[in-house]
């Protein structure tokens, strides 16, 4: 991994968490942005060199949407900048780790993103992420 990239947060209504976290990091949302595949609304505020998503369900059957259900409101996952993300999928499934696609998907951020199977992390949902360019 190179670095952590950023964290992802679950949300109810990003408008009010927008309001929350600028309050909060003392800096407005950089970018909003609907990635319709995930069924999420996201946001992103930058603090030093971590972004900070958050993401709110666009539908009820959105992933973001039945987390909240589960857990409620929080901390979702974890994203680490890896290079080139096919390579580090491959390494990390050598190595015992599910993945929950078989290739990167495009996310929000201009990224590829695949998750890793909490069920191998300690129940911390791992984003693999790499710029698209
Ligand atoms: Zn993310």
């Amino acid at each position: 991994m190179n670095k952590l990239e950023h964290i992802g947060i679950a949300v109810k209504n990003l408008e009010e968490s927008n309001r929350l976290f600028s309050r909060l990091l003392g800096t407005d949302p950089y970018k909003t942005e609907i990635v319709e595949r995930e069924g999420v609304k996201t946001s992103f505020f930058k603090v030093g060199d971590i972004k900070i998503e958050l993401l709110e369900a666009t539908h009820s059957d959105s992933p973001i949407a039945r987390f909240i259900e589960k857990k409620g409101e929080g901390v979702h996952h974890l994203a680490f900048d890896v290079q080139p993300i096919e390579e580090k999928m491959e390494n990390l499934k050598s190595e015992g780790f599910g993945l929950l696609a078989d290739t990167p998907k495009p996310g929000a951020d201009n990224k590829k993103i695949v998750f890793l199977h909490p069920k191998t992390t300690n129940s911390v949902l791992v984003e693999l992420c790499q710029d698209r360019g």
